[in-house]
């Protein structure tokens, strides 16, 4: 048998085969992953992570890839998502515990339907509460940290571990995280709130996207980190004059320069050449050289570097 037809013996949830990463993120870009894998459950991902530590195959994991760009070669491993399968989310409380394949979205509506406060400025932050804890995704003042109690991993070799908040560093769009475990759950302790308190925190952070952010176009969110708290890489890209800067199907966006935006056909190498293109530019005026927010997968070393 076969590397792959020995895996699909195994796998019991779904399992996509040469599957285009372009159907997987936000950008709409990326080329084939050699397995792309919805486990059913956790014993079978246990299994899965098994045969890839037994058999030396690359795994990566996937939320809903709205912070990620993936290489036009695609992937040549097995990409893992628990965005359909772990899907549980439970409200004791001001308690909270969910499955990191729920959308951070439906758990923060969740939240202020009960009046409880610490995500409502994240609205409108897309993706799955995995990729959102990797990140340390924030908005508005918000981030998911600041309410997290612990999280649930599993290991390469299917065994599960759990970690307090305490265990994990986070800072600004960063978490310590062990790139080979998977978060399959986290719990939080929210604050109780009126209703009138948490309302005003999401009506601000929803007007904010709507007014600044090119939500109509193909994205990632912001390219780059701000070097700064008070230094935004979207006014640094501006400034050097980049805004509307075009490769291929791939732009600048014209109303927040750290958007780039994907007009329907752009590679991979177009969103590579934009991001050069910045760095350089910003590089030569600012003395600044900026660091990638998006997460990237299947590309060679230096592709970014200026
Ligand atoms: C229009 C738009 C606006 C955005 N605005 C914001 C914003 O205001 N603030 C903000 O912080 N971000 C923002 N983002 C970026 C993005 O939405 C967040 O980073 C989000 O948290 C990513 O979640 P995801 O599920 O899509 O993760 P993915 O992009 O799929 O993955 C991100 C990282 O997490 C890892 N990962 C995912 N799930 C797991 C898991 N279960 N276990 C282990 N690792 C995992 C991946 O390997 C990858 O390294 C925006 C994006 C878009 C498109």
């Amino acid at each position: 048998m076969d590397r792959i037809a020995e895996l699909k013996a195994t796998v019991k949830g779904k399992l996509l085969e040469g599957e285009p990463m372009s159907e997987h993120t936000s950008y709409g870009i990326g080329g084939p992953a050699w397995a792309y894998i919805t486990p059913k459950d956790k014993h079978d991902l246990g299994n899965i992570l098994r045969f890839a530590t037994e058999w030396d195959i690359q795994v990566y994991f996937v939320g809903s890839g709205s912070n990620l760009l993936v290489a036009d070669k695609g992937f040549n491993g097995i990409v893992i998502t628990l965005g359909k399968s772990f899907t549980r989310l439970e409200i004791y409380q001001n308690h909270v515990h969910a499955e990191t394949g729920v959308m951070l979205g439906r758990m923060v509506k969740e939240c202020i339907n009960r009046n409880l406060s610490g995500l409502e400025s994240m609205i409108g932050v897309p993706g799955t509460l995995g990729g959102a804890l990797i990140m340390n995704a924030g908005a508005y003042g918000g981030e998911i940290s600041n309410c997290l109690q612990k999280v649930e991993v599993m290991t390469p070799s299917g065994e599960l571990k759990e970690y307090a908040t305490s265990e994990i560093d986070f800072s600004y769009r960063h978490s310590t995280f062990k790139e080979d475990e998977i978060i399959i759950s986290a719990d939080f302790e929210m604050q109780e709130a009126t209703s009138e308190v948490i309302q005003e925190k999401r009506s601000l952070a929803s007007q904010g996207r709507k007014d600044n952010q090119p939500l109509r176009f193909r994205s990632a969110g912001s390219v780059f980190k701000n070097p700064k708290p008070d230094l935004a890489a979207g006014y640094l890209i501006d400034q050097a004059g980049l805004k509307g800067t075009r490769r291929g199907d791939a732009e600048i966006s014209v109303k927040h320069a750290n958007f780039f935006i994907n007009h329907g056909s752009a590679k991979a190498s177009d969103i590579a050449k934009l991001i050069r293109i910045a760095r350089k530019e910003v590089k030569e005026k600012f003395d600044i050289l900026l660091e990638l927010e998006i997460k990237t997968l299947g590309f060679e070393k230096d592709v970014f570097t200026p």
